[in-house]
């Protein structure tokens, strides 16, 4: 690859950063551009709805490298900025700075909130959870005094309600389906978690959606059906959609993400998608998807950068997942609605287990909580068959099943 050559990176989030990162841990010599529309280098949002939101941790350890490795490595970081537009004929790409060439372009541009078009959704106190400025301003209105109502039972939600529990705060779920993480995950896992949160005291209301928002100037009080729930503060959580506008509008195949192929590009030459935002194939699960995790925007980073470099790597990994609510680790590998049958292997009493999910006799999915090892060991199981029997035994050692 020539020192000449120039990558422009469009999105300063997670895939992006790890996308700068990695072409220079592939030797990769040219000019890097990473241009962010937020004022802050690449972050990981997973401590936002844990412990960025609680506090526990500050604002450089979300950072994932300290702003001055980007100079280290000659990246250029242009933070606060926003690419309006590529043209891919003229490999060009414009923003508030003027325009900038390329020869490799990578969209990173990730997701953004679903918002809620309900009356009163522009009151002061209702929020959105995606970047550090909404927590910021989460932060500043959380106490013990407040009553917060959360409109959407899924991960994000529920991990906003564990912290603002633990700071005293009085929290309602307002979920519209008849159950909460009815997208991702099962029904005995949603009861898991239900008890979980009402256990602990939060209101989880299910077949329960808000109609409007009452307030003067801000938000007071939550409707839904006949009845008005008084609120201090509103945090809406209820899933999120790809920026692919950028994309679209340069002619770039685009069907719910931007469409890429297992190398990581779309269908204009040298140009690529990855993270949030992008539709993929997954060789293994023998579908496309699009997915919204941590693990899948690094992977595909990795992929694309080592293609820039002139390698030749294809994307294929199981996809899995992690959330912190309370104490309580849950790491998912695959998806559960893939498998037929289910493995229970230790106590949910006692928030220890793992529930293995079969297909035709084959481990598919795991979902794991607080139980790291056997989250490991379904990783090398994934695709391969196991005896149910032993693999619901705790006294069979993991190691054993392998
Ligand atoms: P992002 O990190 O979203 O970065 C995209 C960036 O591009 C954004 O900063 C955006 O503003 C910017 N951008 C968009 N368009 C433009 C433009 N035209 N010009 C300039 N900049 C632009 N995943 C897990 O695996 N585990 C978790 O526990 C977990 N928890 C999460 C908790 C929260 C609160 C949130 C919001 C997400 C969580 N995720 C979790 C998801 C994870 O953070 C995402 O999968 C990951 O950030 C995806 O990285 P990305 O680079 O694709 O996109």
């Amino acid at each position: 690859m020539s020192s000449d050559s120039r990558v422009v990176i469009v999105g300063a989030g997670h895939g992006a950063g790890q996308a700068a990162a990695s072409l220079r841990q592939e030797g990769f010599e040219g000019a890097i551009d990473v241009y962010g529309d937020e004022p802050h280098p690449p972050y990981q949002r997973p401590p936002l709805s844990k412990a960025y939101l609680s506090g526990e941790q500050g604002v450089e350890k979300v950072y994932l490298r300290p702003a001055a490795f980007y100079d280290s490595k000659d990246i250029g970081m242009h933070t606060g900025v926003r690419v309006e537009s590529i043209d891919p004929a003229a490999r060009t790409i414009t923003s508030s700075e003027g325009s900038a060439t390329w020869d490799h372009l990578i969209l990173a541009t990730g997701t953004r909130p679903r918002l809620l078009p309900i009356p009163g959704a522009d009151l002061a106190g209702v929020h959105y959870l995606r970047t550090i400025a909404d927590v910021d301003g989460i932060r500043a209105e959380l106490s013990g005094d407040t009553r917060l109502v959360i409109v959407g039972g899924g991960y994000i939600g529920l991990e906003v309600a564990a912290v603002a529990l633990t700071v005293g705060a009085n929290v309602t779920v307002l979920e519209m389906e008849d159950r909460i993480l009815q997208r991702v995950t099962t029904p005995q896992m949603s009861a898991f978690y239900h008890q979980l949160h009402s256990g602990r005291g939060v209101d989880i209301r299910v077949n329960t959606a808000a109609s409007r928002f009452e307030g003067t100037g801000t938000v007071s009080g939550v409707v839904c059906g006949n009845e008005t729930l008084a609120a201090d503060m509103v945090v809406v959580g209820i899933g999120v959609l790809p920026n692919v506008e950028l994309a679209e509008a340069a002619g770039i195949s685009c069907d719910n993400g931007i469409v890429v192929d297992e190398r990581c590009l779309t269908n204009v030459p040298n140009v690529y998608a990855i993270g949030d935002c992008c539709n993929h194939p997954n060789p293994i699960l023998g579908r496309r998807l699009r997915l919204e995790s941590v693990p899948n925007a690094m992977e595909q980073a990795r992929v694309c950068a080592a293609n820039i470099a002139g390698k030749d790597k294809t994307y294929a990994s199981v996809p899995w997942f992690w959330s912190d609510q309370y104490e309580l680790k849950l790491q998912m590998l695959g998806f559960s609605a893939d498998g037929e049958d289910s493995v229970l292997r230790g106590d949910m009493a006692a928030n220890e287990f793992a529930v293995f999910h079969m297909s035709d006799g084959k481990v598919v999915a795991v979902d794991a909580v607080n139980c790291p090892r056997e989250f490991m060991a379904a990783k090398q199981m994934y695709g391969k068959a196991v005896d149910p029997a032993k693999l619901a035994d705790p006294s069979v050692e993991m190691k054993e099943l392998l």
